[in-house]
């Protein structure tokens, strides 16, 4: 009989009680021991819930209070020194000062870097490591996990980040290559393994990730020394954790590590079974990951029962049931969905369903009759969601199909557009604009919250959006912005605000993922064909263009965006769905336009993070997202000017690609990174209106004039002055009106001082 297991768990509970505890504890009001008392019963929950849902045995130190690659640098005392003083006095406020930062009167510790976990929207912190670094085994935190789940009597698996993962994810402060840290990093690593050994742990899960990457020779041999050093001195079996993709070109070096099992990707790669049957070693168990740990979805039956029956004919005792990756990535339980649209309800599996699925596909292969049965159900279900009305609309397939070139493509190049669009925008030369959104105040989010549960009406709440537009239009007047934005007032969520207003996106009540500590996202669940029904925006930038004689920049969501930040269904090519989206969204366009709408933005800021973690796919990827977003933007008049956004600073190997959306103007974030970005020019030159951000907005500071006009300087070094926008890296929702209103007049003031030198140079 096949062993039922799963990589990891999420850890912020069904209705983010952990979130709730973290937060109160920060701010002070929940002591440390009733924050350890809240997520010591989270973890028997969840273990409860897994064994009742039908697993074998249970992963234990995938938990974690804030982060589980966090939690790996302290588990090898990799504490900055920084943090060391406060850490040995306390070692909770040390572990929350390395996530978070923290300042009061004796300390200003500033927080660890934080970055994408491989494709995921999961943030983890990023060790800081040096040349010459110590490490020192702290197994405390995995060994007391391991006997609390023991204690209640569950087979248990300490899930522990493998070495070579670990150091491809960190970074050195001295510029040194992490990886020539393996050395020291090894017997304090192997401490934490004894550790557990002694405590009694069989089996720990060691997560290597990165061997779905593409790897350098030097990473490559490094594995092979770390784990033929391990296999000497450790005592415990150890399963090999890969995920998020295939092995492909590390099969080979995959298996011939010495371990006892190896845990592989079939969801996202079930291409691998047959190469990875026939390549394990005979004496190594194989954790078969068939079920996807990243999706929401039950699974289709005609695809999984072959693929088990195959491994189980091929492995026999050999084989582990489990889902592709940690169930981190998933929400707790579907059954506690009561309003999802039609039959949506029934489709989904989240992380409680994925256990009992494997479960029955485990049972059934063993001939177990029920089981077999429940799985034609499941067939029948899947079958009909396949071909349900809800999910599948002819006329959106039809539109889809009839796609040409010409739809991707502007009417004229971008040297005729931006001739038209001067001629009728009359821009001064480095015009000023924003990203789109203004602070969300306290009583914009309460009104928003007050209506939302039926406490405020709609007109009550509908005057407040205007007044705070009024508002928006009044500043922008009195700083002498150029282009204007309405300020996004009527918009929780960039994604959930579009989603909502489409035919075939879902929305769960409690379907939460954790984003970084106990931050959570609920994404939308796209499960059909995506159409738009009405207008979404029109009346709002409408409304705000009344206001004034300045030209007011339609805001959208970009088709990737919204394919990025959501559950996708798993029955169409994503690049399918993304068209979809860009279909309805162009639609929106040409409303905006026909309203007088003169500028629209189609922000993307998720393009670069979909990019897949093989650089071999990454052109079909850029491919399809640049055509979507081009099908959104193309089609209007050579007067009407496009705008896009993005927001992430590491694109400069995909600047071309950025260049191929051909949007007029894009705004991007670089003032963090110091325009490091600009880099990219002196090797490619950009082409269309670019505004590389000059103001700073995930810091509430207010950048001093001087800072600001150093970054434009630095900006027309590289770019013609007559593609040069100047604007902030991103929305100001988060912001607060007081230290907005004076960077945006400092910004204003900055780009008339730069006019004029232009003036006087030329
Ligand atoms: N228009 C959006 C805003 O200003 C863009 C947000 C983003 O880049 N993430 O809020
Ligand atoms: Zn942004």
């Amino acid at each position: 009989m096949p062993h039922v297991t799963y990589p990891g768990f999420p850890r912020i509970g069904r209705r983010r009680e952990l979130k709730r505890a973290l937060e109160s504890h920060w701010k002070g009001e929940t002591p440390a021991a009733e924050l350890l008392k809240v997520a010591a019963d989270l973890r028997q929950r969840h273990w409860k819930l897994a064994r009742d849902a039908g697993a074998d045995g249970v992963p234990v130190n995938d938990f974690s209070l804030y982060d589980h690659v966090l939690d790996a640098a302290v588990s090898v005392d990799a504490i900055p020194s920084r943090y060391r003083a406060l850490f040995e006095r306390d070692a909770l406020a040390g572990y929350f000062a390395m996530a978070r930062g923290r300042q009061d009167n004796q300390v200003d510790l500033h927080a660890l870097e934080m970055t994408k976990w491989f494709d995921t929207n999961y943030h983890y912190i990023v060790p800081e490591l040096s040349a010459g670094q110590r490490f020192a085994a702290r197994p405390d935190k995995a060994v007391a996990e391991f006997r609390e789940a023991t204690e209640t009597g569950h087979a248990a698996r300490p899930v522990v980040l493998g070495p070579i993962t670990f150091l491809r994810l960190s970074k050195t402060i001295d510029g040194s290559d992490p990886l020539a840290l393996l050395d020291a990093l090894l017997p304090a690593w192997l401490g934490v393994i004894d550790a557990l050994a002694e405590a009694g742990a069989e089996w720990v899960q060691v997560d290597e990730p990165a061997l779905v990457l593409d790897l350098d020779e030097a990473t490559r041999d490094a594995y092979l020394r770390a784990y033929a050093a391990i296999a000497k001195h450790a005592t415990v079996r150890i399963l090999l954790a890969t995920y998020f993709g295939g092995l492909d070109s590390n099969l080979e070096l995959a298996v011939s590590l010495p371990v006892a099992g190896l845990h592989v990707d079939l969801a996202r790669a079930p291409e691998q079974l047959d190469a990875v049957l026939d390549a394990l070693p005979a004496d190594k168990v194989l954790s078969a990951g068939i079920l996807d740990g990243r999706n929401v979805w039950l699974s289709d039956t005609t695809h999984i029962r072959p693929r088990v029956e195959t491994l189980h004919r091929r492995l026999g005792d050999r084989l582990w049931l489990s889902t592709s990756c940690s169930l981190l990535h998933t929400p707790i339980d579907a059954s506690e969905e009561k309003n999802l649209p039609g039959q949506l309800g029934q489709w989904l599996s989240f992380a409680r369903q994925k256990i009992s699925e494997l479960r029955r596909y485990a049972d059934a292969v063993t001939g177990d009759l029920a089981a077999k049965q429940t799985l034609d159900r499941q067939h029948e279900i899947v079958a009909a969601r396949l071909s349900s009305p809800e999910v599948v609309r002819n006329d959106v397939r039809a539109r889809v199909r009839g796609l040409t070139p010409q739809f991707g493509q502007r009417r004229s190049a971008y040297a005729h557009r931006v001739a038209v669009q001067r001629e009728r925008f009359g821009l001064p030369d480095l015009p000023t604009t924003t990203i789109g959104s203004f602070p969300q105040t306290i009583e914009l989010r309460t009104a928003r919250a007050s209506h939302r549960s039926g406490k405020l009406a709609d007109d009550a709440y509908l005057d407040i959006l205007r007044e705070e537009i009024r508002h928006a239009v009044r500043f922008q007047e009195e700083a002498g912005i150029d282009v204007f934005v309405h300020g996004e007032p009527e918009r929780n969520d960039m994604v959930e605000y579009f989603g909502e207003q489409l035919e075939g996106y879902g929305f769960t009540s409690l379907g939460w993922v954790q984003s970084y500590g106990s931050r959570c996202v609920k994404p939308p669940i796209i499960f059909g064909d995506v159409a738009r029904p009405r207008a979404m925006t029109v009346e709002w930038s409408a409304f705000a263009q009344s206001l004034t004689d300045k030209p007011m920049k339609g805001m959208l969501t970009g088709p990737v965006t919204m394919l990025q930040w959501s559950f996708v269904r798993d029955d169409l090519p994503r690049a399918e769905v993304c068209r979809q989206i860009a279909l309805a969204l162009r639609d929106e366009v040409h409303d905006l336009e026909k309203a007088g709408i003169g500028i629209v933005q189609i922000d993307e800021p998720a393009l670069r993070e979909g990019l897949p973690l093989r650089r071999a796919d990454w052109a079909a990827y850029l491919e399809w997202a640049v055509d979507a977003f081009r099908i959104a933007a193309g089609g209007v008049s050579d007067a009407t000017q496009v705008h896009t956004h993005m927001c992430y600073s590491e694109f400069n190997d995909i600047i071309e690609a950025v260049a191929a959306m051909d949007a007029d103007v894009i705004s991007i974030e670089t003032s963090r990174s110091r325009m490091e970005l600009l880099d990219a020019f002196t090797r490619f030159q950009y082409p269309n209106g670019i505004g590389p951000g000059v103001y700073d907005i995930h810091s509430p500071r207010v950048p001093a004039e001087g800072e600001m006009a150093d970054l434009v300087a630095r900006a027309l070094q590289v770019l013609r002055p007559d593609q040069l926008w100047i604007n902030p890296d991103c929305g100001l929702k988060t912001r607060g009106w007081p230290e907005v209103s004076e960077a945006l007049k400092g910004m204003v003031a900055v780009a008339r001082a730069a006019r004029a030198r232009l003036v006087a140079v030329t």
